[in-house]
């Protein structure tokens, strides 16, 4: 196990040239590669040439910042029918440093083995600005709690009740001023209406679980983390996606922020995430419901 936070390659990486674009490697976005040298700055696992060679693509969405939120697509393959599309998410708090960097090695498995199983969209930091301050905070630029930000019926009462009962107004759970009010949230969700996910999987820390929301059940366990659930909040992408859209959201809680899983725990969690969703997927689909006029005759 080794320590995720590089505290001094920040002003070293800053104190270099900068790279000029690297088209060969397919990164010719200069807001991918500036990024990539912040997010390299910032994670002891994630290496700069590394982050560059994931080819990630700038979605065109903008933190508060301006900072690009990139994600990569691995599309169905001509020799196979996937078995569906799954969008999966890191880094929606800025201080659960393990949930980006092990979506930057799960890229990695999949630049190499791509199957065609399923459709997948893979964004390894939703929270761009949390992540990369000098110092890492789980909110937005705007202070807010992303994963606090999302509609739900009654949005404003009822995550104002739960922040000011039950957090005691804690600011790294302010869930915002109206719901949707953050360009992160705001992206995700018209990425979820573009991409219509059959699956998605939201990868957190530190609590060391599986957690669950949406129709039937989620994995039992993913590599040693075991399904425990631990209540759905309100403005929560699990209350938004997985009990309101109908659409399985798998939460996967690291067990530590701010240390990495080793290596042979990281490629367990994705063996059995693809597992669960091979067996799982087809049904799922049909449970989670298809538009009215292609499942119901008339
Ligand atoms: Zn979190």
């Amino acid at each position: 196990m080794r320590a995720l936070l590089k505290p001094f390659a920040l002003s070293v990486a800053l104190a270099l040239p900068m790279q000029p674009p690297r088209a060969q490697d397919g990164v010719v976005d200069p807001d991918v590669i500036a990024l990539c040298e912040r997010i390299s700055g910032k994670l002891a696992s994630v290496g700069n040439e590394e982050c560059l060679e994931r080819r990630l693509v700038d979605s065109g969405g903008r933190a508060v910042s301006g900072a690009p939120i990139i994600f990569k697509e691995y599309p169905p393959l001509q020799t196979r029918k996937p078995l569906g599309r799954v969008l999966l998410i890191g880094g929606i708090h800025g201080d659960e440093y393990s949930s980006v960097s092990i979506v930057f090695k799960w890229l990695k498995t999949l630049d190499q083995h791509h199957s065609g199983l399923f459709h997948w969209r893979m964004v390894p930091l939703l929270n761009p600005d949390g992540l990369l301050r000098t110092e890492s905070q789980r909110m937005n630029a705007n202070g807010v709690d992303l994963n606090r930000n999302f509609p739900m019926p009654e949005w404003e009462q009822a995550t104002q009740t739960y922040w000011v009962a039950k957090t005691n107004r804690n600011p790294r759970r302010f869930p915002g001023k109206s719901a949707l009010s953050e360009p992160e949230t705001r992206w995700l969700v018209r990425e979820i209406d573009a991409f219509t996910p059959d699956v998605i999987v939201a990868v957190h820390a530190p609590h060391g679980i599986v957690d669950y929301d949406g129709p039937k059940d989620g994995p039992y366990k993913l590599g040693r983390l075991y399904l425990s659930l631990l209540g759905t909040f309100p403005g929560s992408l699990g209350n938004y996606a997985g009990i309101q859209r109908s659409t399985p959201v798998v939460t996967i809680e690291l067990p530590f922020a701010g240390i990495m899983p080793k290596p042979g725990e990281v490629a367990e969690i994705w063996r059995d995430l693809v597992q669960w969703l091979t067996r799982n997927l087809p049904e799922y689909r049909q449970a989670a419901g298809q538009p009215v006029q292609e499942t119901e005759p008339s």
